[in-house]
Formats: structure tokens, sequence, C-alpha cells
């Protein structure tokens, strides 16, 4: 049976995505596998997630804390020995913990930036010398819809996904024109991250297109940015109508 068009076009172009054992990341391994990349997918501690996702798609897995730059330095290097240069890497490891202002413990605030906002420094900073080199790349950011409009109980958590977006604008003009780098911004998504206060009616009756998003939404969103040759710095919010700017 001959491969899908689709398949064939990206045939040995390798993708790495963070966090990708569950949620957003897992949707968007699927989907980079399905367009036809060899995928790297990163895991934090849930090995066995990581190992059945790659065995699945026929990627490859690698644990990592996108927190700690050595160990995101050894994570490239040792994608790039297993599946070859990354053309595209996807920055998307992330959790979320509501807490109101005074109960923002220095602990909670300096591990969110260190996992949302250290973990695309740390692995754009080790990613690109390599794209560089080969003369192209493109690198995708995953940021939140709030840190569009703000929200209660997550200053920590809007703080680092607004410095996501900051962050991706001036790599996108520093690296042009050989490395893209785009944001997917999405609204509330049906994932393990999702408080489940936002997946009934009090919520969903808030959001114009009635629902919240799939995973595989997000994942659209994220391979189309990837790919889009004439787009970088742009911000892509899939998010339900919910913000609308
Ligand atoms: P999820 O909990 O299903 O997936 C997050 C993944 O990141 C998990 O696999 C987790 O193990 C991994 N991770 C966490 N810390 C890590 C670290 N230090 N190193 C490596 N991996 C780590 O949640 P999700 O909804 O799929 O979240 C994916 C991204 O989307 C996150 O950045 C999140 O902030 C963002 N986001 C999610 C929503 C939503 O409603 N689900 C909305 C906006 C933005």
């Amino acid at each position: 049976m001959s491969p899908p068009a689709e398949a064939a076009v990206a045939r040995g172009r390798t993708a790495l995505v963070t966090g990708a054992s569950s949620g957003i990341g897992r949707a968007t391994a699927e989907r980079f596998a399905a367009a036809g990349y060899r995928v790297a997918v990163n895991y934090a501690t849930n090995a066995a997630a990581g190992e059945a996702l790659a065995d699945r798609i026929g990627g490859a897995a690698f644990g990592c804390d996108v927190a700690d730059p050595v160990a995101v330095e050894r994570l490239i290097g040792a994608v790039e020995a297993t599946l070859g240069p990354i053309d595209v890497a996807i920055c998307n490891a992330g959790f979320y913990e509501e807490r109101p202002l005074g109960v923002i413990s220095d602990e909670l605030w300096e591990r969110t930036l260190r996992v949302l906002l250290g973990g695309c420094f740390h692995v754009t900073r080790a990613v690109v010398p390599g794209m560089r080199a080969r003369g192209a790349g493109s690198i995708v950011t995953v940021a939140s819809e709030l840190a569009l409009v703000g929200g209660v109980n997550v200053a920590h958590y809007v703080a680092a996904k607004a410095a996501v977006i900051g962050f991706s604008r001036s790599l996108a003009r520093e690296l042009a024109p050989a490395i893209r780098v785009n944001i997917v911004a999405p609204g509330a998504v049906d994932t393990p991250l999702l408080p489940d206060r936002d997946r009934g009616p009090g919520y969903t009756s808030t959001v114009p297109l009635g629902r919240i998003g799939r995973p595989e939404e997000i994942a659209e969103a994220i391979l189309h940015l990837a790919e889009a040759p004439w787009t970088t710095g742009a911000l892509y919010s899939p998010n339900g109508g919910v913000v609308i700017q």
C-alpha cells in the first residue's frame, strides 16, 4: 500500500515533542508521526507511557526534565544521535496549579518559571545551533489563552506563559530567516491538566462554540504552524471563541 501523500512530504524529518506522554503532547506526537515525521517522545517521569506511545507511532522515547538545562543538552544530543537532526521542536511540557496570590510559594513560583518558561528556553537554546548550521528549523511553543487575558488564582502560570510568548516573538525576529518560531495558545482542552470544573456546563456554557477543545485540535494547529513556510512570530489561539482579538 502506498503511503498517504502527506506522509511522503515529511518523510525523513525529525520532530521533538516535550511533555509527550499525555494530553496535547501525546496528540501532537501522534499527529506528527501520521504526517511522516520520526518523533522523539519526551516524558518527565512516566517512562511506561512514553515508551508505549513511541512504540505505537514508530518513534523513540526520551526521559528528561525540561527544567534542567544540562539534562536538556543531553536530550537533544540523544535525540539527534538516535533519530537524526531535529527539524521541528515543540516546547509543550507544562503543568497547572491554581493558587491565590497569598499562597503562591517561592517554590511554586520558581518551579513554574523553570518548567514552563525555562523548558522553552533550554530546548530552544540547545536545538538552535544545529538548525542554524543546517540553515533550517521550526520551533513551536505552547502558551495559553490565559496569557492573553489573565486568570484568577494563576498569576504564576500566566506570568510564565506570557513570558513564553515574548520569548518566542523575540526569537522569531532573531532567528529568521532560517528558523521560524511560532506560538499556539490553547483555550481549555480536555487533558488531565484541566480542572474538572471546566469540563461542566458552568464553563462550557460561556464558550461561544459550546465545548472545550480536543487535544487533536491543538495538535493540528501545532503541525500547521510548524510547517507554514511564510509564518513566524505568529500566535494562534484555538479557544472556542472565548478570546477574540
Ligand atoms: P498534560 O498534563 O496532559 O501534559 C503535560 C505534560 O508535560 C505531561 O506529560 C507532563 O509529564 C509533562 N511535563 C510536566 N513537567 C515536565 C518537565 N519538567 N519536563 C518534561 N515534561 C514535563 O497537560 P496538557 O493539557 O496536555 O498540557 C500541555 C501544554 O498545554 C502545557 O504547556 C499546558 O500549560 C498547555 N495548555 C493546556 C491547556 C489545557 O486546557 N489542557 C490550556 C492551555 C495551555
